[in-house]
C-alpha cells in the first residue's frame, strides 16, 4: 500500500480521498479551508497537514483536485507548494481540469525536479466520485501512467492514457464541448414540448429509446421539468471549461460555434445568479424568453 496525499477536498476530492483511505494506502489530505480536512479525517481517519509542502513530505503519490489553473499553480509551485518537499520518484497526479498549457509547464517543471506528472481530469460529477465510477482521462510519460493507474483505479470506472502531456485535459476539453451542444438542444426539445402541450415523462419514454436519447435526457429531463438546478455541475465551472475549450480552439484553430454560443448563453445564466446551478439551467432562460 502507498504513501498517498490528497490536496482539495470539494465536492469531488473528498469522496474521493476517502476511497483511497477506505482500500487501505495512507492518507494524508490537505484543504485551505481546514475545516473540510477536520471534517475528512472524522470521517475516514488519516492524517491532515496545514500545507500542500507539509501533505506531499515523503508521499510515493500526490493527488490533487482543485479549482482552476492559477489554483493549481499555487498549490503545486507556489510558497508552500507541493513541489518543494516532493522526492525524487514520486508521483503527482492532477484531477482538476484544467489548460494543457498549465499541465505542460508543470510537467516541464516535475522533469527538473525528478518528479513524475500525470494529468488525469474526470468526468461523472458528484455522484461518480461518491461511488466510485469516475471516467479519468490521463495524459504523461506512459511509465508515469502505469505507476498511477492502480491507484487511480479506486474511483475509476473507465481510466485511459490518451497520449503525452496535455491529452488528458484535451480530452476533457472534447466532453465538455459534447455536452455543452447537447444541453441546449435537450433544452430546446424540453421547452418545444411545454410550448405544444405535451406530456414531458411521456415524451421522454419514447424518444430516450432512440437516437434522441443520451445521459443528459434521462438522469436530467425530470428536473429541468420542475425548474430544479440547485445541484450537479455548477455553471461557473462550465464557464471555466468552455473558457479553456475556446482559447484552445483559438490556437488549435478548432471551428466551435455552437460552443462559443451555449458559452454566451451561460453567461445569462451567472448573470440571472445562476452561477452555482447546475448546467441543465439553459432552459430556464428560454422560458424566460417565452
Ligand atoms: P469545489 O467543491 O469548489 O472544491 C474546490 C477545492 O479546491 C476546494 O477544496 C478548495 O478549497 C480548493 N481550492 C481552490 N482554490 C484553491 C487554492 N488557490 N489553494 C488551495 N486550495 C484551493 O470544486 P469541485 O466540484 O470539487 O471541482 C474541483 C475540480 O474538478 C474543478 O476543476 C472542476 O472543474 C472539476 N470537476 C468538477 C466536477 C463536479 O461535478 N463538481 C466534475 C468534473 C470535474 P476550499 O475548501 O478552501 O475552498
Amino acid at each position: 500500500m502507498a504513501k498517498v496525499s490528497f490536496l482539495g477536498l470539494g465536492v469531488m476530492g473528498f469522496p474521493m480521498a476517502g476511497h483511497l483511505q477506505n482500500s487501505g494506502h495512507s492518507v494524508t489530505v490537505y484543504n485551505r479551508t481546514k475545516a473540510k480536512a477536520e471534517s475528512w479525517t472524522n470521517t475516514y481517519g488519516g492524517h491532515m497537514a496545514d500545507t500542500p509542502a507539509k501533505a506531499a513530505d515523503g508521499a510515493d503519490f500526490v493527488m490533487c483536485c482543485v479549482g482552476n489553473d492559477d489554483d493549481l499553480r499555487q498549490v503545486v509551485l507556489g510558497e508552500s507548494g507541493a513541489f518543494s518537499t516532493m522526492s525524487d520518484g514520486a508521483l503527482f497526479v492532477d484531477h482538476t481540469t484544467v489548460s494543457a498549457k498549465v499541465t505542460r509547464e508543470l510537467y516541464e517543471a516535475s522533469k527538473i525536479r525528478g518528479i513524475g506528472f500525470v494529468d488525469a481530469p474526470v468526468s461523472g460529477g458528484q455522484a461518480g466520485a461518491e461511488n466510485a465510477q469516475l471516467g479519468i482521462m490521463c495524459g504523461g510519460d506512459q511509465d508515469d501512467y502505469d505507476k498511477a493507474e492502480p491507484i487511480m483505479q479506486v474511483y475509476a470506472k473507465a481510466c485511459r492514457r490518451l497520449g503525452p502531456s496535455g491529452a488528458g485535459q484535451l480530452t476533457k476539453m472534447v466532453n465538455q464541448i459534447c455536452i455543452a451542444g447537447l444541453v441546449q438542444g435537450l433544452s430546446e426539445g424540453l421547452h418545444f414540448a411545454e410550448q405544444a402541450g405535451l406530456d414531458i415523462p411521456e415524451v421522454v419514454s419514447v424518444i430516450s429509446q432512440g437516437a434522441a436519447g443520451s445521459w443528459q435526457m434521462s438522469n436530467r429531463f425530470e428536473t429541468m421539468a420542475n425548474d430544479e438546478y440547485d445541484f450537479g455541475f455548477a455553471v461557473d465551472w462550465m464557464r471555466k471549461d468552455l473558457g479553456i475549450c475556446l482559447a484552445t480552439a483559438n490556437e488549435n484553430g478548432a471551428s466551435l460555434p455552437v460552443t462559443a454560443i451555449v458559452d454566451q448563453f451561460y453567461k445569462e445564466v451567472q448573470a440571472q445568479g445562476g452561477g452555482r446551478w447546475d448546467t441543465s439551467s439553459l432552459i430556464k432562460r428560454l422560458r424566460n424568453a417565452t
